[in-house]
């Protein structure tokens, strides 16, 4: 569980290829540096945690690009003590960003492997999410809802109308919506029953698939 020299000047490194591709936020940016990727992926991958790219986590998932976390984070604007719910927890690395950024965050994964394994991790990490759930993320997390913000990070097929219910009134939605590729979705919740809709080019993500495993 180290973090050194070697580590941080990578990740220095990341934070300048994610400013060049044109992520602008400096809280994004500070939680990106300030969190230990390398250690949310297995150990043979540990040596390639700072290149932008896509690992296999446990459970045959992955753990999102950097830059893909790093965008979606940005569209997210979270602020500090903002209630953000996070569909798909895989790794944690996400759940961390957020966490760093002050966001009291709830993150649900559907596969029990990885619920166990990240919840365990994030612990031993000091990472303290407000819940960690073992759920279907189709169905958000009713229980502590209204959040300000939605985060889904696997590939949904729609927009799931849970999501959109358990949003405040002047909350935000982001979604990669599609098949493959997906195109990134924000929504606005602009009253009681309209949203304004912006999109955001393609990415690829894992299938948000349904029910739990
Ligand atoms: N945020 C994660 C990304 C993991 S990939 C990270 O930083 O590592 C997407 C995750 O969504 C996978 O772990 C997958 O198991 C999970 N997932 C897929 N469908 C889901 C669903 N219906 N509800 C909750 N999680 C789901």
């Amino acid at each position: 569980m180290e973090d050194n020299f070697r580590h941080q000047g990578k990740r220095r490194n990341l934070i300048a290829l994610l400013r060049e591709k044109g992520i602008t936020d400096e809280a994004v940016l500070k939680a990106i540096f300030e969190v230990p990727r390398h250690l949310f992926l297995d150990s043979s991958f540990e040596d390639h945690a700072y290149q932008d790219k896509a690992f296999p986590i446990a459970a045959g998932q992955t753990i999102s690009q950097p830059f893909t976390v790093a965008f979606q984070t940005q569209l997210l604007a979270v602020k500090k003590g903002e209630l953000v719910l996070e569909i798909g927890t895989g790794s944690g690395y996400q759940t961390a960003v957020l966490c760093q950024m002050g966001a009291k965050v709830f993150t649900i994964e559907r596969q029990h492997e990885l619920y166990k394994k990240t919840s365990l991790f994030l612990e031993k990490l000091g990472i303290k999410p407000k819940y960690a759930s073992f759920g279907d993320g189709y169905l958000g997390l009713k229980d502590y809802a209204p959040y300000d913000k939605i985060l889904v990070t696997a590939g949904a097929p729609y927009i799931p109308k849970s999501l959109m219910a358990q949003l405040k009134v002047g909350g935000k939605l982001v979604i990669p919506v599609g098949e493959d590729p997906q195109i990134m979705t924000v929504l606005v919740r602009t009253s009681a029953k309209s949203f304004d809709k912006e999109t955001f080019g393609e990415f690829r993500f894992v299938p948000l698939l349904e029910n739990k495993n």
